[in-house]
């Protein structure tokens, strides 16, 4: 074979490669209502966060599945029962999520404040290397490459955490509810156990305030449990949109 049709295999090899569609699978999506069983949550006489999450939680469900049943969704609880965090990371793992969503109902000293909060997890601190008089061994050398894979994932992570954090604001400050929280709708970072030791883009929501008398009433209601469930479904959704996007590329 002369050495022109050797670089031509190569060639076609390499073309066919670079254009060939990836294969798009399934889009996993986590849903974690917080708190459960024994553990409440916050809470004012009847008005309980486990609760009312976890009915959120059912509804996002049920109105994903009817809209795109080509979302796997898995919930990290379906009824009154008490979970670990530490289980809830390992289910989001052992699940393969592509996205990870906890509810959770909010609390404040002051009865005033109330409106939706989104919280996306702090990048943890990358380990530091210092520079030693020794020739650097393979080993630091092997957990230099690893910390800087790491950093590429939580970087990934943060950004898509923060993008879907924006979804969900945009929607829900858009909705019939939402569009008078456009001022108290927020989106922050914190170290919450579940969003910063998932290893997938990860949102924390907290749906509204209990210390709110006003908010506590309308967060039990029906109508409004709705509004949000389809508010959230409707930031999946594009979310997953984009995700298969990115892997059809
Ligand atoms: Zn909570």
């Amino acid at each position: 074979m002369s050495a022109f049709s050797i670089l031509r295999i190569y060639l076609i090899a390499f073309l066919l490669f670079a254009f060939s569609p990836a294969v798009s699978r399934a889009f996993n999506l986590v849903i974690d209502p917080g708190h459960g069983g024994s553990d409440k949550g916050t809470f004012r006489g009847s008005f309980v966060e486990s609760e009312i999450v976890l009915k959120i939680a059912q509804k996002l469900k049920a109105d994903l599945e009817e809209r795109a049943p080509a979302i796997n969704i898995f919930v990290t609880r379906d009824r009154q029962s008490f979970i670990p965090l530490k289980d809830r990371v390992q289910i989001a793992h052992e699940k393969n999520a592509d996205l990870f969503l906890s509810l959770h109902a909010n609390s404040s000293t002051s009865a005033q404040v109330s409106g939706m909060e989104y919280y996306f997890s702090a990048q943890k601190n990358a380990p530091v290397f210092l520079k030693s008089k020794n020739a650097e061994t393979a080993q630091t050398q092997q957990a230099i490459v690893a910390a800087i894979q790491n950093d590429l994932i939580e970087f990934g992570k943060t950004k898509q955490s923060l993008d879907f954090s924006k979804k969900i604001q945009s929607v829900w400050t858009s909705s019939e509810f939402g569009q008078k929280q456009s001022r108290t709708s927020k989106i922050r970072r914190a170290p919450f156990y579940v969003i910063e030791n998932t290893q997938m883009p990860s949102v924390l929501v907290e749906v509204g305030f209990i210390s709110n008398q006003r908010e506590a009433k309308k967060l039990v209601t029906e109508v409004y449990q709705n509004e949000l469930a389809h508010a959230l479904s409707e930031a999946v959704l594009t979310f997953a949109g984009d995700f298969k996007e990115k892997s059809d590329k």
